[in-house]
């Protein structure tokens, strides 16, 4: 059994806690806590692509990937969107509420890109005045295929329209954000689960691993991974300083 310890958290308070590993992740570990409600999420100096066929263990990268989310999260809930995210601690921990995590995901596209033009005729780079949002199975060993709305019908009781609804309107919010930091969001990927009284909250992980952005032709995003063309650790670092500086 996996245990990990955690003192001290990033406002001064202390805190100690002996935590249990419950799920391995591809990039990061969940432990439970003595807190039944709370769990731990380790962001890993790791990066994977094509579903872990490719893998990379880059320093720093667990550091950016939390801290970027948790300032992606916190500003999400000044807009009044619900999120799992609780604090953060040093070793690259989030705590966060505990979900159930609903097995699919959810990706809006602003713009014609990836799995998208290789799986239609749509162009690259075709822009999307309505953006689309589209839902795949949250299922490695299948390869996360693309579900229709018949399927999911079909697999259980999920909140299509809220969870769609939510999409739109983060898609607003973090477009605006990368837009003042001179980005364009071309597309992303998001999760949802319920806590214990059934909220529906956005969870898991918001970081340029989960989407991509643009400027002038060029990707800050997992793409420089997924194409070998540049060190993600770098682009990272520098959206996030932009970020923190533009106060969103
Ligand atoms: P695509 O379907 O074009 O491969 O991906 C669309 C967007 O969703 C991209 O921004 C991509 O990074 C994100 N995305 C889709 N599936 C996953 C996934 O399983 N993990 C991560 N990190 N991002 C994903």
């Amino acid at each position: 059994m996996v245990r990990c310890t955690i003192s001290g958290n990033n406002k001064g308070g202390l805190i100690s806690m002996t935590n249990t590993e419950i799920i391995e992740g591809k990039v990061k570990t969940l432990f439970s806590t003595s807190e039944p409600d709370k769990v731990l999420i380790q962001y890993e100096d790791k990066v994977t692509a094509g579903n872990g066929r490719k893998v990379d263990y880059p320093e720093g990268k667990g550091k950016v990937c939390m801290e970027i989310s948790e300032l992606l999260f916190k500003t999400l809930e000044t807009y009044g969107i619900s999120t799992h995210y609780i604090d953060t601690y040093p070793e690259r921990i989030m705590s966060c509420k505990r979900c159930f995590i609903i097995p699919i995901e959810v990706v809006v596209r602003n713009i014609a890109t990836g799995s998208i033009v290789r799986q239609t005729t749509i162009k690259e780079g075709r822009i999307f005045n309505w953006p689309l949002v589209e839902y795949y199975l949250k299922d490695d060993e299948k390869d996360d295929p693309l579900l229709t709305e018949d399927r999911i019908r079909l697999m259980g009781d999920y909140p299509l329209r809220d969870m769609e609804q939510t999409a739109r309107e983060v898609n607003g919010i973090l477009s605006k954000i990368f837009r003042e930091i001179g980005l364009t969001l071309v597309d992303f990927k998001l999760e949802f689960g319920y806590d214990s009284e059934h909220n529906l909250l956005l969870a898991d992980e918001l970081s340029p691993d989960g989407m991509r952005l643009w400027k002038e032709g060029k990707s800050f995003d997992k793409d420089l991974f997924r194409r070998g063309e540049g060190d993600i650790v770098d682009a990272y670092k520098d959206i996030l300083q932009k970020l923190r500086l533009s106060k969103p």
